[in-house]
């Protein structure tokens, strides 16, 4: 969290809090910040940025690339990181289910603050500063490694045929839930609870191996894909949840199972219904 479409919620916020187009001014520096701007001191970051004016945001899986005139900011979320432009709210643009500092009353967790030529302030809120901020000079969004190695994302995905779809499979021990959660495969932009609800739509269980998958078990996958993908552009609440953080599978009731993914300390927990996911 975010994933795909909760980032692209923040792109179109900030797009509509009025900061494109827009010269940065001067930079506030507050305790955290270092963890977020790792790649330099407070005074290269201004000496990076000053001046430069936003001239796009672009969002790819769940990365934002910010195109100034000279170079090009990334930004990844990751778990609890979120932009604010003062006296702009999200209100019903985004929730969360999980603590992501969405209303600007959580001011505590500021760790930046961006002064706009047009007087927008943009705050960046990070409850664990795990967020992470690069700045590529001199490039563009397009030229980015990192832009052109993530595969095409979850808003740009119509299913492939299914020969098509196994020619690009690599052979792997690897499960149907770690391919959808892989960012370098397509569609990109999917983490833990998309991941789960896809395959509770698609009816599969997450530890299905990849090589075993057959023409059937895909359609489901691609018809899961698509009416989660539907899903997330129509509603920015997550009442549709069939299984992610639900006590009961909302299919056929039975207790929904929470499991380790993997056997490491890290690894996500899979929400599924062993009733319905077979
Ligand atoms: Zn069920």
């Amino acid at each position: 969290m975010p994933e795909q479409y909760e980032v692209k919620r923040i792109q179109s916020y900030l797009i509509d809090a009025g900061i494109k187009g827009q010269k940065m001014t001067d930079f506030e520096f507050l305790p955290g910040s270092e963890k977020i701007l790792k790649d330099g001191t407070r005074s290269q970051w201004k000496d990076w940025l000053a001046n430069q004016k936003i001239l796009s945001i672009k969002t790819k899986a769940k990365y934002t690339f910010i195109q100034l005139d000279q170079g090009t900011l990334v930004w990844h979320y990751r778990f609890t990181g979120i932009p604010h432009i003062r006296g702009f709210a999200y209100k019903e643009r985004l929730y969360t289910i999980f603590n992501l500092p969405v209303l600007q009353s959580s001011k505590n967790y500021c760790r930046f603050r961006i002064y706009f030529e047009n007087s927008k302030v943009l705050e960046y809120l990070d409850i664990r500063c795990l967020s992470d901020i690069k700045y590529f000079p001199h490039f563009q969004i397009h030229e980015l490694d990192i832009f052109q190695k993530l595969a095409p994302d979850l808003t740009s995905f119509s299913p492939q045929s299914f020969t098509e779809w196994k020619k690009g499979v690599q052979p792997s021990k690897r499960d149907i839930k770690q391919e959808l959660q892989d960012q370098f495969t397509t569609p990109s932009g999917i983490g833990n609870y998309l991941a789960c609800e896809i395959l509770a739509h698609a009816k599969l269980n997450p530890w299905l191996p990849l090589s075993t998958i057959s023409s059937k078990q895909y359609a489901a996958l691609c018809h899961g894909i698509v009416e989660v993908k539907k899903l997330c552009e129509k509603r920015t609440d997550y009442h549709w949840f069939i299984v992610f953080k639900r006590k009961n599978c909302v299919r056929c009731g039975k207790v929904v199972s929470r499991k380790k993914h993997r056997m490491s300390a890290s690894s996500q927990t899979t929400h599924y219904c062993s009733n319905c996911q077979t």
